[in-house]
């Protein structure tokens, strides 16, 4: 993967040269992994321009990931909305990722975090396709990892916190060492868990699975929308703990994440899915995501936050308010588990 390179970087109120983004060695952060992060991305619209897939949910998210953790986010929800939106402007860019991140900085050193300053930065950058270019129609080969992803008693998973992801790298590292793409990790139980940075679906006798929240997930945003556009499709989804086996016996399965947006899972432990290429309902998922950011399909949920014209609160409640009047109904509330 290429060196990520933008322009500028917002760091607690003030926009800093990307070179200049820097922070404190001994920063909290840094020795015991104290921040919480989201993973955005950016589309460019025909119609609205360069506009940010659920940045509402992915806030919200980052709220809720630093309450669990006890850290003070000290800027209005709005505030943070409005600065993503100006990021990607400042950065002069169309389609790209986003990432905030709010991590404890630099007072002293010792476990204890309460003192240490709770700081924020939001960055906007180009990303191509996580996986790699193909990746999205000739699929990725997965193994399961031999690492379990921690459980409810020991890290709290639906915080999107950075240390967390000290197991994600483990499976990582192991995967790409074996020649898999991806690693898929079990829960404490041995049922099917997520991917080091992504969630898993499955399809079998025509019925869309994947893990429950029980089951040491991060509840991902891209589950959520694809959940919501499978009923559309009139596909039914169930979210069920999972045992390794279905992995093995699904006739397709695929993986669903900011980063990996839809990408089809062809084999695991070198098991082809299936027929060992994408399957009908991936393809069908694939074609209603991927429409509702290219333009092709109406954006029902206001889904799509436009950077530009307009504060990015305003551009939120204009596309609610299309929602609603496209009789949807639908609103920010498909968030898993509201
Ligand atoms: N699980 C993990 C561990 C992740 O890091 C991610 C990426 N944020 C996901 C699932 C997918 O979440 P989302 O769809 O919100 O990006």
């Amino acid at each position: 993967m290429n060196r990520a390179q933008g322009k500028w970087i917002w760091m607690d109120g003030k926009w800093v040269a990307w070179e200049d983004a820097k922070i404190h060695i001994l920063s909290h952060v840094v020795h015991y992994g104290t921040s919480v992060f989201e993973g955005i991305r950016c589309y460019d619209h025909p119609e609205l321009g360069p506009s940010i897939f659920r940045l509402q949910d992915h806030i919200r998210r980052l709220y809720d990931s630093a309450r669990i953790y006890r850290m003070e986010i000290k800027y209005p929800f709005e505030e943070m909305e409005r600065t993503h939106c100006e990021a990607v402007v400042k950065n002069e860019l169309g389609a790209c990722y986003l990432r905030p991140v709010v991590y404890r900085g630099f007072d002293n050193l010792g476990v204890n975090p309460f003192g240490k300053p709770v700081e924020v930065a939001i960055a906007a950058f180009p990303w191509g396709k996580y996986l790699g270019p193909e990746s999205l129609e000739k699929g990725v080969d997965v193994c399961v990892s031999s690492w379990r992803r921690t459980g409810p008693q020991t890290t709290p998973g639906m915080s999107k916190a950075g240390g967390h992801y000290m197991n994600g790298q483990l499976m990582k590292m192991e995967a790409v060492v074996n020649g898999y793409a991806e690693g898929i990790a079990l829960d404490t139980q041995g049922f099917i868990s997520e991917g080091s940075g992504e969630n898993v679906f499955l399809v079998h006798k025509g019925i869309l699975y994947t893990p429950a929240t029980s089951s040491s997930i991060l509840v991902g945003i891209t589950r959520d929308s694809t959940l919501t556009l499978a009923r559309e499709l009139g596909i039914e989804v169930r979210e069920q703990a999972l045992p390794r086996d279905m992995l093995y016996l699904a006739d397709e399965a695929f993986f669903s994440g900011t980063a990996v947006e839809i990408t089809p899972i062809v084999s695991v432990d070198r098991i082809p899915v299936g027929s060992g290429a994408r399957g009908p309902v991936t393809k069908a998922i694939q074609e209603a995501f991927f429409g509702v950011l290219d333009g092709r399909r109406p954006d029902r949920y206001g889904w799509l936050t436009p950077v530009k014209g307009t504060t990015a609160a305003q551009a939120a409640g204009a596309a609610r308010a299309t929602a609603v009047a496209a009789g949807s109904g639908a609103s920010r509330s498909t968030r898993e588990g509201e």
